[in-house]
């Protein structure tokens, strides 16, 4: 039996469990405790690689596990208590990236935002982190997902994004729920007011932010008129994007086992769809905001779905990007870009795509 911050003992375990013909089993969470412990060295031996899957971005994990227990949820069972990295294996790794020609690093964590690592009299938050990071040459642009709605540093790390160019003005935090009845029986620490004033905060330090969110509908006991508290959250937090999902229970969660998964099918279609709807329209609104407007895009390489009309040929194929505020961007060049930052005229737009000619 393997615990998940025990992974990188995983051999070791399989060659005393054949040796020895007996049980194995590391299920410690003291890792998450001490910078000292020499446990944590093992630990980093799994989370000091990178994805890099997109030409010039990076994906690095800064901390893993979560103590929230949201109702719904199997994360904290399943890769265990939050643990931080140390700050200088961090920004070691991410130097090493910087040199490999990497751009865009996104820093990772369930709730990224709760980021701690404690080192002699210092304790470090995800603001002293990017502060950090974002003093490494040859990282132009900085992302951090996933933000719990906190209000603890939350004014620090939007400030953070406020004084460097480097963070990028994105923030992913989800909301789940625009009802206080559901938030609750979620077990998520917030109100849907102290939700909206944590997004107003945000657009107070950084105007342009671009806000994303995640909802679930169909929660156990989600009445129509707690869909509509949902419905009327989304319209006013006005994010870029959002992300829905149908509740569906995860076995072994508390909601799981105590509550019941009564909201039909069809009317979880119905929610999801009618969320997405209202999104839509803000997104749209959003978008249309950048026609005739010049945007830099870090290219992550030929677009998958060609779009119809694009003057495509072998040397100017259909290119897709982001913004630093994660806006998709689709227009032609060489594929060469990949990787590259290009400059990109927005012609046209649709909720959640621009589409532009190459400077
Ligand atoms: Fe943690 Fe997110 Fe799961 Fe809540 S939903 S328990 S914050 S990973």
């Amino acid at each position: 039996v393997c615990g998940p911050g025990q992974i990188a003992r995983l051999p070791d375990l399989i060659k005393h469990a054949m040796e020895k013909k007996g049980k194995q089993l590391s299920v410690s969470d003291a890792i998450r405790k001490a910078a000292d412990n020499p446990e944590l060295e093992e630990f980093e031996s799994v989370y000091d690689r990178a994805d890099k899957d997109i030409p010039g971005q990076a994906f690095v994990r800064a901390m893993r596990g979560c103590d929230n227990f949201c109702t719904y949820c199997i994360v904290p069972y399943v890769r265990g208590p939050e643990t931080s990295r140390p700050i200088n294996k961090i920004v070691e790794q991410v130097k090493r990236l910087a040199d490999d020609g990497v751009k865009l690093v996104t820093l990772l964590g369930q709730a990224v935002n709760k980021y701690q690592y404690r080192a002699g009299e210092k304790t470090y938050t995800l603001a002293d982190l990017l502060y950090k990071v974002s003093e490494i040459d040859g990282i132009e642009w900085l992302r951090f997902v996933t933000s719990y709605p906190r209000k603890e540093g939350f004014t620090e790390l939007m400030q953070v994004m406020a004084d460097s160019p480097k963070v990028c003005n994105y923030l992913h935090m989800p909301a789940q729920s625009g009802s206080d009845k559901i938030l609750k029986a979620m077990n998520r620490r917030y109100t849907a007011q102290q939700y909206l004033e944590l997004i107003d905060a945000a657009r107070e330090i950084v105007p342009d932010i671009s806000v994303a969110g995640d909802f679930i509908v169909g929660v156990p006991g989600e009445t129509d008129d707690d869909f509509e508290r949902t419905a009327e959250l989304v319209k006013k937090a006005r994010y870029k994007n959002c992300f829905v999902f149908k509740y569906s229970p995860r076995p072994g969660t508390t909601a799981d086992k105590s509550l019941q998964d009564n909201i039909p099918e069809e009317i979880k279609k119905q929610r999801n769809y009618r969320l997405l709807e209202v999104q839509e329209k803000t997104s749209a609104e959003l978008a249309k905001q950048f026609e005739n407007k010049q945007v830099t895009v870090l290219v992550e390489g030929l677009s998958k779905k060609p779009h119809l009309n694009s003057a495509e040929n072998d040397n100017n194929p259909q290119l897709v990007g982001r913004t630093a505020d994660d806006w998709i961007v689709v227009f032609n060049g060489p594929a060469s870009l990949t990787g590259q930052f290009a400059r990109v005229n927005i012609t046209r737009t649709s909720p959640l795509t621009l589409f532009g000619e190459l400077i």
